[in-house]
């Protein structure tokens, strides 16, 4: 692993600190830091953090911080991912967060860059950089999640429009969104990944239902969205029509270069251990080796990162396999959570204000689970492993080549 800096990169690096020194304070490991996220369950406090982000991604774009490695022809900073590396680690010690506008970005970004034309582009990534225009990925549905290119909902042209009729769900801050990307079925005799559209939607066109689900943590963070007799325009086509399959292509490749980045974060040890002593077991074998195991797998975790990160910025050494990663930092998770609810004793049974720290451990419980859904599944992530890594034999596929409309449906 190389953590030397080049002179222009500590220079960079000075400048990043100087910037945010000026527009956002440090954060405190408390509750007092709103980046944390809405203070309660309910749907103003959802709106209010969502506006608190908004404005984040405001002040990084008005100061040049927002697509720093966007071109700069589509009016991002033409940076390097190093730089956006050391931008996001100066930005960790801060209380500022662009939520669901910095995922948002990495999801509409690229597609529209790359496979939209040039109305599009000049339409929609200016707002999209600087927050003023909210999105959504519309692609799941309730018979294609992993098997995302089996999906059913419907666009059929009619003159300058195409008529879309379906539903999409788990679609992440849907009820903020004012745009979405929405891939649908055009070809139903084409093969599944042959007869696919992808479009931009305005989300506030009439025949859109949006419905949030309510989650067991009490958030709804997800939402179902119901297509009945939508009208799209025809120039909302991203690519080609029946071609959407290379576009969605992009966004996915985007969103795994997006969560795989995320790996190796913030250590919460300390945290557990806090609980551990508070709760007086702090001393008991039992727990102290539950502890270890932690500890030594977040140090695991983090020299992951440092080896991913090694490689990114100079190029060095053999990065970690992502999918690795993602199922090591998903069952490291799994193990931390349910060891921080183990130690508070019959406390830990309880919930939100009635549980010990105020549900901090329960609620990470109750949410772990996203992690080894979202971005790919662990089971799917394995199966990449046991292709890229191992060299085994590729899963089946027997329907790729028959027309969607003969395939067996979920
Ligand atoms: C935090 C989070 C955010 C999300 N945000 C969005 C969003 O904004 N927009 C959006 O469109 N979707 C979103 N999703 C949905 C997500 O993309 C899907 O949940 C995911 O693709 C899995 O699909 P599924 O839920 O239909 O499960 P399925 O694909 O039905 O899987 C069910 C089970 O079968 C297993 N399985 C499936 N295929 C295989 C295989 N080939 N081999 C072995 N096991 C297999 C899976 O691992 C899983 O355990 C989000 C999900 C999460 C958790």
């Amino acid at each position: 692993m190389n953590f030397d800096e080049s002179p222009e990169e500590a220079a960079l690096r000075a400048e990043i600190r100087a910037f945010l020194e000026a527009n956002a304070t440090r954060k405190t490991g408390t509750e007092a830091d709103w980046s944390r996220g809405p203070v309660d369950d309910s749907e103003d406090a959802a709106h209010a953090y969502f506006e608190k982000t908004r404005a984040w991604q405001r002040t990084l774009y008005d100061n040049g911080w927002a697509g720093i490695t966007w071109p700069k022809e589509f009016g991002g900073r033409g940076g390097t991912p190093a730089e956006a590396i050391i931008f996001g680690q100066e930005a960790a010690k801060f209380d500022v967060s662009a939520g669901f506008f910095g995922a948002a970005q990495s999801l509409v970004g690229p597609p529209i860059m790359r496979h939209g034309d040039q109305a599009q582009q000049e339409r929609y990534l200016p707002k999209l950089m600087s927050g003023e225009e909210s999105w959504c990925q519309l692609f799941s549905e309730p018979g294609a999640g992993s098997d995302l290119a089996a999906l059913s909902t419907r666009a059929v042209r009619d003159g300058d429009e195409f008529v879309v009729n379906g539903q999409k769900v788990w679609n992440s801050e849907a009820q903020h969104a004012d745009y979405g990307i929405l891939i649908t079925r055009t070809d139903p005799e084409a093969p599944k990944h042959k007869g696919i559209t992808f479009f931009l939607v305005d989300m506030r066109t009439p025949g859109i239902e949006v419905v949030p689900l309510r989650q067991a943590t009490g958030q709804s963070h997800f939402n179902e969205v119901f297509f009945n007799d939508v009208r799209i325009p025809a120039e909302n086509v991203v690519g080609e029509v029946d071609g959407g399959w290379p576009v969605t292509r992009t966004v996915l490749t985007s969103e795994a270069g997006m969560i795989g980045s995320g790996g190796g974060g913030a250590s919460s040890f300390d945290s557990l251990l806090a609980t551990a002593r508070a709760f007086g077991r702090a001393d008991d074998p039992v727990v102290r080796q539950g502890l270890a195991e932690v500890y030594s797998r977040e140090k695991m975790l983090s020299w992951m990162g440092l080896r991913m990160q090694t490689f990114v910025m100079h190029r060095r050494g053999t990065p970690p396999d992502p999918s690795v990663m993602k199922n090591f930092s998903t069952q490291s998770t799994e193990i931390k959570v349910n060891l921080g609810v183990a130690v508070e004793g019959p406390g830990g049974m309880l919930d939100r204000a009635d549980a010990p720290e105020a549900g901090f451990w329960q609620n990470l419980v109750l949410s772990q689970f996203s992690s080894r859904i979202g971005g790919g599944t662990n089971e799917v992530h394995r199966n990449m492993i046991a292709e890229r890594a191992l060299g085994l034999p590729r899963d089946i596929q027997p329907d790729k080549d028959l027309p969607w409309r003969e395939i067996l449906k979920a």
